[in-house]
């Protein structure tokens, strides 16, 4: 028997991770039942300004991140590739991986996915993967938008489609909403003020360690 298992990652700088993406990733695996859902920080943002501290650092701290949960995994292969982070060679070496029929699906939030235009080859993503847009507070989805067309044209009927088809397919989901970003808590720190309880003990004892982001 194959294994059908779809792949389930959610991509992005993890500038740092926090419980906003945790709790997406574990809703997600919850959601469709799948045995994980992994978080691929990227190497070098494309489309942001430099991140306040070092990719190796950023993974790290994604890795201590999910270390204690069996239902989350890190995949370094963006900040180990010698290539820049773009999302179509990460789904091109994903396919590659799991061969042409076992469903892959790339999970973002409503602000990346309204975003989404401006990314590389973005119109051929849904020929490797489906995407899962996750509601997040502050961002809505504007009626007459492309990105409203874009997923009323592929939107998969229901979360069975996503496990039956290998790509191709838009689904939004609904999840517990967590106000709660890195760049809150990036400033935060920078200001002197604690960001505890938005992210694992573990990435803030990380952060106070190796002094980031102006601790
Ligand atoms: P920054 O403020 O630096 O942009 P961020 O909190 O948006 O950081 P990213 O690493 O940019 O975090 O986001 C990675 C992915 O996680 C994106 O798809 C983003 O939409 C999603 N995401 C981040 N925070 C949340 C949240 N609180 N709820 C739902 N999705 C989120
Ligand atoms: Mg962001």
């Amino acid at each position: 028997m194959p294994d059908n298992t779809p792949f389930v990652f959610m991509g992005g700088t993890f500038d740092p991770v926090h419980n906003g993406h945790l709790r997406t990733a574990l809703e997600i695996q919850q959601w469709l039942d799948i045995p994980e859902v992994c978080l691929i920080p990227s190497k070098m943002p494309v489309h942001r300004d430099e991140p306040g501290c070092s990719s190796e650092q950023r993974l790290a701290m994604v890795q201590l991140a999910v270390a204690d949960e069996p239902c989350l995994c890190a995949d370094a292969r963006e900040i180990l590739s010698d290539q820049p982070s773009y999302s179509l060679l990460t789904l091109e070496s994903l396919r590659a991986e799991l061969g042409p029929r076992r469903p892959l699906c790339m999970v973002m939030g409503m602000d990346a996915y309204l975003g989404l235009p401006s990314w590389h080859r973005w119109e051929s993503f849904l020929d490797i993967c489906h995407i899962i847009v996750v509601t997040r507070p502050g961002y809505g989805f504007p009626d007459d938008s492309q990105m409203r067309r874009f997923s009323d044209r592929h939107a998969a009927p229901s979360v069975e489609t996503l496990k039956q088809l290998p790509a191709g397919r838009v689904l939004l989901h609904e999840l517990t909403p967590l106000g709660i970003s890195a760049t809150q808590i990036r400033r935060l720190i920078a200001q002197g003020d604690s960001p505890r309880y938005l992210m694992p003990d573990a990435v803030w004892d990380y952060i106070q360690t190796n002094k980031l982001y102006g601790f």
